[in-house]
C-alpha cells in the first residue's frame, strides 16, 4: 500500500499530481556531448521530476573511459566545476587525458532525490532495415538488449518490442517500449505502425532537428500518422497508440535551431508516487499529456465528454482543437475548436476516439524549426472508457 500523507484521512487517496519527465536523452555513453551528471543536473534544476537517459544500444554499466579531446576540454571544465572534490576520475594515457564515465548506479545515486527527482534507466535500441533507422526506446530496462533485426520495418520493430516485453516478463519489472521519431530518415510509415502488438507509444513530438515531426508534401506528419494508426487499430479491435513529447537531446552547450537541445518537449504524467512503476502504470492508462510548453491544469474524460483545463499564462491565447475519427475514410477530422483556457467536447456516439491538441500564441523559446509555438497534446479517449 502506498504511503498516505498525514493531511489525508485513511480512506482518502493522496492528491493527484502531475510529474514532468523526459524519456529520451543522450550522453557521452553514446553520441550525446556531455556527462550524465551534468545533463541530469540541468533537468533537475529545470524542474523535471524524472528523466531517462536513453543511449544508443548501451546501458551505463561497466568501466568506460573516454578521451578528453580538444573539443571536450570545456565540457570537462564545466563538469569538474559542477562536481568538485574527488567525484571526477581522470587518468593520463600516453599523451591523452581520459575520464571515467559514471555508471547508472553511480549517477542515479548522486542525482536522485526522494519524491523530487528520479533517474530511470533506459536504452534506445537502435536497429534498422534496408537503410532505414528503426529506433525503439525501452524505459526502465534492466539488462541491455541488442538490436534484434528482422525482415521488414514492422518485423524489426516487433522483434525489438518483443525482446523488451520478454525481459519485463522474465524479470517481473515494468519496462515500456516506445517507437522513436517515425519520420527520422522517413523510416516508419503509418502502415508500419498499425500491426505492432504490445506497442502503445510513439513520439508525436521529438525535439531533434532531423525528425520531420511535421512531415512534408508527400508524407504525413506525426499527428496525421497518429490518427491514421488509431483509426486502423481501433476498427480492428486493436490497441490504442499514445503520443509522447521528448527532447532526444544530444547537444548541451549551445541552444539554437539545428541542434538537439534540452527543454523542447516532455510529458506530464498523473501519478501519485515518483517511482518507475506508477509512472509507467499511468502512461499505460493514457493518464498523461505531451507538451512543448503549454501546461494543463486538468484533463477529464467521463466516457463521453473530454474536458481540458489550461493553466493559462498572462498575455497568451489558447486554442484547443478536438480531433477524432467518425469515418474510417476520414481519419483524424477536426470535431471542434474552442478558444480560451477551458475547452470541452461531448461525443455523440459516432466517434472511434477523440483527442485534443492545444495551440498557444507563445513562441517556443528554443524551437527545433522556425515559427513553432508552445503546444500540448491530450491523449486519445475511447467512448465509454473514463479516465
Ligand atoms: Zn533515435
Ligand atoms: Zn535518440
Amino acid at each position: 500500500m502506498a504511503v498516505i500523507p498525514v493531511s489525508c484521512g485513511p480512506d482518502d487517496p493522496p492528491p493527484d499530481r502531475w510529474l514532468k519527465g523526459n524519456l529520451h536523452t543522450h550522453s557521452f555513453w553514446s553520441d550525446g556531448d556531455d556527462f550524465p551528471e551534468s545533463i541530469l543536473s540541468w533537468y533537475r534544476e529545470a524542474g523535471y521530476d524524472f528523466v531517462a537517459l536513453s543511449d544508443h544500444n548501451t546501458l551505463a554499466e561497466g568501466e568506460r573511459w573516454i578521451p578528453v579531446t580538444e573539443a571536450r576540454l570545456a565540457t570537462l571544465e564545466k563538469y569538474v566545476a559542477r562536481f568538485p572534490g574527488d567525484w571526477v576520475e581522470a587518468r593520463a594515457v600516453n599523451d591523452t587525458i581520459e575520464v571515467r564515465l559514471k555508471t547508472f548506479e553511480e549517477y542515479s545515486s548522486l542525482l536522485n532525490v526522494p519524491d523530487s527527482f528520479l533517474v530511470i534507466q533506459a536504452e534506445e535500441i537502435s536497429d534498422g532495415f534496408d537503410g532505414k533507422p528503426l529506433h525503439l526506446n525501452a524505459t526502465n530496462i534492466v539488462e541491455r538488449i541488442t538490436p534484434q533485426g528482422g525482415s521488414s520495418v514492422t518485423d524489426v520493430l516487433q522483434r525489438n518490442i518483443d525482446a523488451v516485453l520478454a525481459q519485463a516478463e522474465s524479470l517481473r519489472v515494468p519496462i515500456l517500449p516506445h517507437v522513436n521519431h517515425p519520420n527520422f530518415g522517413w523510416a516508419v510509415t503509418p502502415d508500419d505502425l498499425v500491426p505492432l502488438e504490445g506497442e502503445h507509444f510513439f513520439e508525436v513530438y521529438n525535439g531533434h532537428p532531423a525528425v520531420h515531426n511535421e512531415g512534408d508534401d508527400g508524407r504525413p506528419g506525426t499527428e496525421a500518422m497518429w490518427d491514421y494508426v488509431n483509426t486502423q487499430r481501433l476498427i480492428a479491435g486493436g490497441e490504442v497508440l499514445y503520443g509522447l513529447g521528448v527532447d532526444d537531446a544530444h547537444h548541451y552547450h549551445e541552444q539554437r535551431i539545428g541542434l538537439a537541445n534540452t527543454g523542447r518537449a516532455w510529458i506530464m504524467v498523473r501519478a501519485r508516487t515518483l517511482e518507475p512503476s506508477p509512472i509507467i502504470g499511468a502512461l499505460l492508462l493514457g493518464d498523461f499529456y505531451a507538451s512543448s510548453g503549454v501546461t494543463l491544469k486538468d484533463v477529464r474524460f467521463d466516457g463521453s465528454t473530454l474536458k481540458v483545463s489550461i493553466d493559462a499564462e498572462e498575455g497568451v491565447t489558447y486554442s484547443t482543437t478536438f480531433i477524432g475519427t467518425r469515418s474510417p475514410t476520414n481519419p483524424g477530422e477536426v470535431l471542434g475548436v474552442v478558444d480560451g483556457p477551458e475547452a470541452s467536447y461531448q461525443m455523440d456516439g459516432s466517434e472511434l476516439f477523440v483527442r485534443a491538441t492545444v495551440i498557444s500564441s507563445k513562441p517556443m523559446a528554443n524551437p527545433y524549426r522556425d515559427g513553432e509555438v508552445e503546444m500540448a497534446w491530450v491523449q486519445p479517449m475511447l467512448p465509454g472508457s473514463p479516465r
